[in-house]
């Protein structure tokens, strides 16, 4: 299976042992799912559509791609642009975030739809994000929206997550339309319980799920923090119960690396338990680490 990542990555500060000082990584929610997923399947292609500067840190992240087995075929240059960055804060053992990222490259991602036209044509699965849609102009979400829609119509599974950030966004309401808009397009959604029922009054997870079925989704994976994984393939439903933890460190992309899991699931086309099983055994092992990127070993995984 050949999947085609689409978002921002950031550059991430975070900090070292020595106070003060501060390591340099690369993060964000879509990047996060295909840098799990390159991990889990080392023989999955796995490319990531973005668009960077041409400086430095700009050069070091595309670096940072293709050492984590992501190709970089699809990664735009903006010159005089950067990506954008975020720094975080240990306050009494707490984690706080700043960020610098409303003149990231990542924002003209779709300013060239053929370039979109042309990833989307080489893979089997095209995966974004409500971050995705959230960080792109009106016209530019409507180029994105039309070339998913163009490439499911030509045979290609979309995968969305919907991530919701209100924060990113100029209104609840332009959030809310926006990502049904993404959903509308998409064959397999991987919504939040708790993100779902804030914004969009869910009653419960089967109340998120209906909403994405009606939306034209046909595999829809309900994620809820420790509580019990909803799923829906069709008229069949069902649970799947998280294995509980005694130690949780960092939520980071528990969701993203949750995602992973599922698309794993589906090339090596097991049933939907089997794939939320190793969702959840991934997620586990990334929420008792400490950032986004937490090194799994993924022999002892698979279901
Ligand atoms: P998101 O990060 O998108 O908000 P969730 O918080 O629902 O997603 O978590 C995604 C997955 O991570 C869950 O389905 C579960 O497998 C795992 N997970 C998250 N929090 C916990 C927890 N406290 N205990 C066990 N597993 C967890």
């Amino acid at each position: 299976m050949r999947v085609l990542a689409i978002g921002e990555c950031m550059a991430e500060l975070a900090p070292a042992a020595t106070q003060g000082d501060y390591h340099l990584g690369f993060a964000g929610d879509t990047f996060n799912t295909a840098w799990y997923l390159a991990r889990l399947r080392p023989d999955m292609h796995v490319s990531f559509f973005t668009a960077v500067g041409a400086d430095d840190v700009s050069l070091r992240m595309r670096d940072a791609f293709l050492a984590s087995g992501i190709d970089d075929t699809y990664v735009q240059t903006v010159t005089g642009s950067t990506v954008g960055l975020y720094m975080i804060s240990l306050i009494n053992g707490e984690r706080s975030f700043s960020y610098w990222r409303g003149q990231s490259a990542a924002r003209q991602l779709a300013a060239d739809p053929h370039a979109l036209a042309q990833a989307m044509i080489d893979v089997d699965l095209v995966y974004f994000s409500g971050i995705t849609l959230a960080i792109l102009d009106a016209t530019s979400r409507e180029v994105l929206v039309t070339a998913l829609r163009t490439a499911r119509a030509a045979g290609k599974t979309i995968a969305f997550d919907p991530n919701l950030r209100p924060h990113l966004w100029s209104s609840p309401s332009e959030m809310t339309e926006a990502i049904m808009q993404g959903a509308a397009v998409s064959d397999i959604a991987l919504p939040s319980f708790e993100d779902e029922a804030a914004w969009f009054k869910d009653a419960d997870p089967m109340a998120t799920a209906d909403r994405y079925a009606a939306a034209g989704a046909t595999t829809i994976v309900v994620k809820n923090g420790a509580d019990a994984v909803h799923h829906r393939e069709g008229a069949a439903f069902g649970n799947v119960s998280v294995p509980p933890l005694k130690h949780v460190v960092d939520t980071t992309a528990a969701g993203d690396s949750f995602n992973a899991g599922i698309l794993a699931g589906l090339q090596d086309n097991i049933p939907m338990e089997k794939s939320i099983t190793l969702a959840c055994r991934l997620a586990g092992a990334v929420v008792q680490g400490k950032g986004a990127l937490v090194s799994i070993d993924p022999v002892h995984l698979d279901p």
